[in-house]
């Protein structure tokens, strides 16, 4: 009896059912939801995935939902015959599918250009770049083009912004789609678009009764659409989640709140949304540190923010640096008058594309333990470990 109790005993104690134990299980079993854009299925399926973790280590947690509009590219493309050539609409873009020939305007395409050449009811082809998008497009439809296709000026695609709304389908394209749509052929330019309420949601972790944190461990959960989101930042929500791991039974689970935040692509949204709902909260912080990008080493790991963290950080034998730089979520924080840091390891060349599969759960765990040990140094409190 006494033989089999013990790996029975063994297997409750070290993995609940289901619940799985390091960060690199953690990482395979949240990157097959897909990206996690806020609003998503992904995004809800992989949040559930870490509630359930930080509950398991006895946190409780706490969802706070805001909604934001988006404007969103559901697929659009430009075909030349039987030919698919991808490419993404501008944001503000209107939704349109045209069949009409192609003309390529000269130059960055300025009224100037676009009175060289005749649109009237066809599809335009300029060049980005030396003037804004929105004075292309405007510029096309006052010539009286049917839609427009901007070519980038760097390899590869582009997702811009138009910054106003128009009544013209406008879509983004590669050196590569550009040069293979000729003069005067006729083309299909598809432009697939809506406009929509964002419902997001903040996952907050916290030991039970605990109203008042010293120290906000945050992270973006969130991805862009396309990327998988492994280093851009499955590898923070899981260093923030490795932090909560290693606080059990230390005095820092009880002054913490541990923050997976929403709709950091959108514009900070979710940490804009946390410093707005809980004011009171705010005031209280001592620290924010807030991880981005930890996975993949492109640089060693960079800690930056305020003077007295920097100053914590160093005391507690980690390298810091005294400079606000990267827009992530510690901004809002700072804006509020928390002391934040940032931690970061660089932009990967995966960077908001779909390679961005892979993170590395040792740099995943050097950006938590100095993260641990700075909160540590910074409330004074000695880890029972
Ligand atoms: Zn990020």
């Amino acid at each position: 009896m006494k033989l089999l109790l013990w790996p029975a005993l063994l297997v409750l104690t070290v993995s609940s059912p289901g619940l799985a134990v390091s960060t690199g299980d953690h990482a395979a079993a949240i990157l097959p939801f897909g990206p996690r854009v806020a609003g998503s299925a992904a995004g809800e399926q992989a949040r559930a995935y870490l509630e359930a973790q930080f509950r398991a280590l006895g946190y409780q947690t706490r969802r706070e939902s805001f909604t934001y509009p988006r404007f969103d590219d559901l697929g659009s493309d430009v075909r030349v015959g039987e030919q698919v050539l991808g490419g993404s609409a501008l944001q503000d873009s209107a939704g349109g599918e045209v069949s009409a020939p192609a003309v390529r305007v000269p130059g960055p395409g300025t009224a100037a250009d676009f009175a060289q050449v005749d649109v009237r009811g066809r599809v335009a082809v300029v060049q980005r770049g030396q003037i804004p998008f929105i004075d292309k497009v405007r510029a096309a439809l006052a010539a009286g083009a049917a839609g427009v296709v901007i070519v980038n000026n760097a390899s590869g695609g582009f997702r811009g912004t138009l910054g106003v709304r128009v009544e013209l389908p406008v879509l983004g394209v590669s050196p590569t789609v550009g040069a293979a749509i000729e003069d005067g052929q006729p083309v299909t330019l598809r432009v697939r678009v809506r406009e929509g309420q964002v419902q997001a949601v903040n996952l907050i972790a916290f030991k039970a009764g605990m109203s008042k944190p010293e120290v906000l461990f945050g992270a973006h959960l969130d991805s862009v659409q396309g990327a998988p989101g492994a280093n851009d930042n499955l590898s923070g929500s899981l260093a923030v989640l490795e932090i909560a791991r290693r606080a059990v039974g230390t005095p820092l689970a009880a002054r913490s709140f541990f923050a997976l935040f929403d709709g950091e692509e959108d514009g900070l949204l979710g940490s804009r949304a946390f410093v707005k709902d809980n004011p009171e909260t705010v005031r209280g912080l001592k620290a924010m540190l807030n991880l981005d990008m930890v996975g993949v080493n492109v640089m060693p790991l960079m800690i930056s923010g305020e003077a007295p963290l920097v100053a914590a950080a160093r005391r507690a034998g980690v390298e810091a640096s005294e400079r606000t730089s990267g827009s992530s979520d510690q901004v809002p924080f700072r804006q509020a008058g928390v002391p934040t840091l940032f931690f970061h390891r660089g932009l990967d060349a995966n960077y908001h594309q779909p390679g961005d599969t892979l993170l590395d759960p040792e740099l995943v765990g050097q950006a938590a333990e100095a993260a641990f040990k700075i909160a540590d140094e910074v409330l004074g409190a000695v880890p029972a470990r």
